[in-house]
């Protein structure tokens, strides 16, 4: 029996999510799917520098799977811009991480975690002030 997938985390989902060659038109392309835990694999070990196993460690994964998941993704962006085709990012199988804030009155809710999101506290939905982390 095949082991039940673990959710992959994810921190980010890109804003921009398909990319095609220019001056081809799109009935004569091939379009490859990168999953978005392919993509959040990708930004953290190519784009931040991350190490295998913190990165690892934020996606919820183990080592190897991690490695996997990743080189998987570098394959398929080397595919498309070597062999021309065209990129959607999309699917999967994660769950979006999220850390629980708290403003002064005491409401409690769940904020996407994201890099920005250390900077701008999150907005508490019911009186409109600042959270901090629980
Ligand atoms: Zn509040």
């Amino acid at each position: 029996m095949p082991r039940p997938q673990k959710c992959r985390r994810v921190a980010y989902v890109p804003g921009v999510t398909y990319f095609k060659p220019a001056g081809i038109p799109m009935r004569s392309l091939e379009e490859i799917q990168l999953s978005v835990e392919e993509a959040e694999a990708l930004r953290l070990k190519d784009l931040e520098g991350m190490e295998q196993g913190p990165a690892s460690e934020r996606m919820n994964v183990s080592r190897p799977t991690f490695q996997r998941v990743l080189s998987s993704a570098r394959r398929k962006v080397a595919d498309v811009l070597l062999n021309g085709r065209a990129i959607r990012i999309s699917g999967g199988n994660y769950e979006m991480a999220s850390r629980r804030l708290r403003c002064r009155s005491g409401h409690e809710w769940d904020a996407p975690l994201e890099p920005e999101a250390d900077k701008s506290p999150a907005l508490c939905p019911t009186c409109n002030t600042p959270g901090t982390h629980k």
